[in-house]
């Protein structure tokens, strides 16, 4: 124990991101280089996106506005939520983090599922706060599990539908009868970071589930289809009231003015993210089939990644395929995730794949 910081911040490893196309061609004098490691658009940003950016440089010497009221007002009309109840986040992430810091202090208590996105479990540790991961049953959130978990102190319930790294969706009828009987008191935040990709039948989105509880949180990201990782723009739908004590504690400037006219561009940018997602399900569906073909196990995905046992520890095939130019992301054990790419980067992974498993 040291005095300078809380045994949870000791105990805390950061981040890892998915290796920077740049830095792997610095370090293996690699030319091409193909990176399906971080679930980012491969298409890029949208045309709208970038002619928006364009136009802001005039106004980089400026603060940004605050309250990004266009954005807000800009999402409200498309999801159909008052704006007074939508907060802007540098990236979904950093909601995670002031959704923590807002509503719980080290005597509360978090459930999350396991594996799911590695920054509610960061978040937690960052202050002190207990948490439950609640292992997956067949790769889905196992609801009633965590509906179990949840105790007398539990303050927040984290829910990543398309889960990241599975790629599974959650069974409606199980959310809805979980959003029913968790306990009013917590906090239930469906994080849907990939929701434009989802095309199973019968899915609803959270902005349609708002009515069967009071204490939901949606939230989404422009980083994933609508392809403005760079800018780091997320945000949350709430209650208004929760929202009013979110907006309380976040920082003033979060989301830089860049960030808010490309994200009000993205919304206006449906070919974009229809050609974005098109391209995706077609991608995705030739990607499990190939995955197959080369005998590993594969989880069906309503995302744009992948979750495949490569029946292999996942780190080796890893190395190996940087060394290819090819990164993808090493998880747990024999499993990895790859980005749905382009037919060309897809093609790459598989050639790359193919060889180092062989
Ligand atoms: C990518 C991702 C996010 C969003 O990250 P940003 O901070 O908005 O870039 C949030 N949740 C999950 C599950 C993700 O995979």
């Amino acid at each position: 124990m040291n005095e300078l910081v809380t045994p949870s911040i000791e105990a805390l490893r950061p981040y890892e991101p998915g290796k920077p196309v740049e830095e792997v061609t610095r370090e293996l004098g690699l030319v091409e280089v193909v990176k399906l490691a971080s679930n980012e658009n491969p298409l890029g940003a949208g045309r709208l996106a970038r002619e928006a950016v364009a136009r802001a440089l005039g106004t980089l010497h400026r603060y940004p506005d605050a309250a990004a009221f266009r954005l807000r007002e800009r999402l409200a009309a498309h999801l159909g939520v008052p704006r007074a109840d939508i907060v802007h986040g540098n990236g979904s992430n950093e909601l995670i983090e002031l959704l923590v810091r807002t509503f719980t202090t080290p005597a509360h208590h978090v459930v999350f599922a396991e594996p799911s996105f590695v920054v509610y479990r960061m978040a937690c540790q960052a202050h002190g706060v207990s948490f439950t991961a609640v292992p997956l049953r067949d790769h889905v959130h196992d609801l009633e599990a965590m509906a179990a978990a949840v105790r007398p102190e539990t303050r927040l319930v984290f829910v990543c539908s398309p889960n990241n790294p599975t790629g599974t969706i959650v069974d409606p009828g199980a959310l809805e009868r979980f959003l029913r009987e968790v306990p009013p008191s917590v906090i239930v935040v469906l994080d849907e970071a990939y929701v434009e990709y989802v095309d199973a039948p019968g899915h609803a989105d959270g902005c349609r589930l708002r009515d069967l509880r009071e204490r939901l949180v949606i939230l989404r990201t422009f980083s994933k289809i609508h392809g403005l990782a760079a800018l780091r723009v997320g945000y949350a739908v709430a209650p208004e009231r929760l929202a009013a004590y979110l907006d309380r504690v976040r920082a003033p400037f979060n989301v830089g003015t860049l960030g808010q006219v490309a994200a009000v561009a993205a919304l206006d940018d449906v070919e974009h993210v229809e050609h974005s997602r098109g391209t995706n399900r077609r991608e995705r569906a030739a990607l499990h089939a190939r995955l197959r073909d080369l005998g590993l196990g594969v989880v069906p995905s309503q995302a744009n990644f992948v979750f495949v046992d490569l029946h292999r520890p996942a780190r080796e095939v890893f190395e190996a395929a940087l060394q290819r130019g090819v990164i993808v992301r090493p998880l747990a054990g024999s499993w990895a995730r790859l980005t749905v790419g382009i037919p060309a980067e897809n093609q790459r992974m598989m050639t790359v794949l193919a060889e180092v498993l062989a």
